[in-house]
């Protein structure tokens, strides 16, 4: 998963770049990159870490001058966590300086790689990303054929910003898997993963991007935009609105935190007669479904987990014995909240279980009584081929156990699914046709051929 951005006709370029891409610091924490145009010299400017420590004023003032920009933040999916791969990836060719910043899984990246190799190419990096900028190297035509023709041959998962002196493109695959929307701030227009990013930094979201769309913009007008691939069905990923996207960002016309609030009152219609003192999330995307879920079943809602937000990613990673620790620094039960009650928590999924089990002897530890579990979103059964950084098959907990064999594992009360057709139904807040998400973790069902080598 990875956030982009792109801001085009303003002196501010590179500052409301850095403000768009803190606000998308939750799709990715990894690596961060702006690159910079319109004024002198593209340049791009990238390092590991989070955005608050690469982007300071030194750098966004004095080392990014320009009017365009695009930015980018990073969580590997498709290939290594190095800087290398981090984005956006500026390339001199026979165009000119391009710059691109892809959020997604470009699926028939091996064969494209494999084909492109036989033709000479060579390759500096292992994102799956690089074969664009090889297409875009190899194309024909004005600006908008180099960009259409080149992504007519990918599939899979792409929402991209790409820069060209002061043009900005967008496009997103014809299958609609990740975001990208639209907004403007006074004479410029903005580009985002999240329309939260475009409000944060004063901007109006507009509309988004559709499926299969191209939109080329200059100088505060949209030039171009058009369906460069037809949607055959558009297949937004629905795990968007379960997890990775910020509450307070519109799908649908809708924000993501309403679709939360209808997971939880689904789920409580599902646990009708559960008895509990009090409902309460797992911190943070577990807090909008319980919010529903008290509302909808009267229970109580409580706080009962301190959230520390300084633990990053990074502390999780050395050893098993460190993640223990991680799990206890990032979460602690509040004990006078817990202590002697029954308790319906909520999570937005189930993917390994062993966070879950941590988090469920943690609270018993604190002297819960009884947990009863609920999850916003159905077993994840199959891997994420597109853009989503899911285990394989054989860790998923629930490909491979039943609900009563995970619910004996965790050792609670009850343990619950929101079902699949609840999911849709709050994801699409009943006045949008049913059809139009990517369910393929829940179902198995993958939207498209799945031809990586993976
Ligand atoms: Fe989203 Fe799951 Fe589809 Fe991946 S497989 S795009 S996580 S719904």
């Amino acid at each position: 998963m990875c956030g982009i951005i792109g801001v085009e006709n303003n002196e501010n370029a590179a500052v409301l770049a850095s403000a768009g891409l803190l606000t998308l610091q939750h799709r990715g924490e990894e690596s961060a990159g702006i690159t910079i145009s319109g004024k002198e010299k593209m340049r791009t400017f990238k390092a590991m870490g989070l955005v608050s420590r690469i982007f300071n004023e030194e750098i966004l003032l004095n080392k990014l001058p320009g009017t365009a920009a695009i930015g980018h933040v990073r969580y590997t999916t498709s290939s290594k966590s190095s800087l290398i791969n981090a984005q956006p990836f500026q390339i001199s060719c026979i165009h000119g300086n391009i710059s691109v910043a892809h959020n997604g899984n470009i699926t028939n990246f091996f064969e494209i790689k494999e084909m492109l190799l036989k033709k000479g190419a060579i390759f500096n990096h292992t994102s799956d990303t690089e074969i664009l900028l090889h297409l875009i190297a190899m194309s024909k035509g004005s600006l908008t054929d180099i960009v259409a023709n080149s992504v007519r041959k990918l599939e899979g998962a792409f929402s991209l910003v790409i820069l060209k002196d002061r043009v900005l493109i967008g496009v997103r695959d014809n299958n609609g898997f990740r975001p990208l929307v639209l907004g403007k701030i006074g004479n410029s227009y903005v580009m985002s993963s999240e329309s939260a990013a475009i409000e944060v930094i004063g901007g109006k979201y507009i509309r988004d991007i559709s499926p299969g769309e191209i939109i080329v913009i200059e100088n505060g007008q949209i030039k171009e935009s058009f369906i460069y691939k037809k949607p055959k069905k558009q297949n937004t990923c629905i795990f968007e609105q379960v997890y990775f996207s910020r509450p307070d960002s519109i799908v649908f016309e809708q924000t993501v935190k309403e679709a939360r609030v209808k997971m939880g009152e689904y789920l409580a219609q599902q646990m009708k007669g559960v008895k509990a003192d009090i409902v309460m999330p797992v911190p943070d995307t577990g807090y909008f479904a319980a919010l529903g879920f008290s509302r909808a079943s009267g229970i109580l809602f409580e706080n009962g987990f301190m959230r520390n937000h300084y633990v990053g990613r990074s502390f999780i990673k050395p050893s098993q014995n460190l993640r223990n620790l991680t799990a206890m620094l990032k979460l602690r039960p509040i004990g006078e909240v817990v202590s002697g009650k029954e308790i319906v928590l909520i999570d937005d999924s189930i993917v390994r279980g062993t966070t879950s089990k941590r988090l469920i002897n943690i609270l018993k530890d604190a002297g819960a009584k009884k947990i009863h579990f609920a999850l916003s979103c159905p077993t994840i059964t199959d891997s994420c081929y597109y853009g989503i950084d899911t285990p394989s098959k054989e860790h998923l907990i629930a490909a491979n156990n039943s609900v009563e064999k995970i619910r004996k594992y965790l050792d609670i009360d009850s343990l619950t699914f929101l079902n699949l057709e609840n999911l849709v139904k709050a994801c699409s807040f009943g006045n949008k046709k049913n059809d139009v998400f990517c369910t393929a973790c829940f179902t198995g069902k993958y939207p498209t051929k799945i031809s990586m080598n993976v």
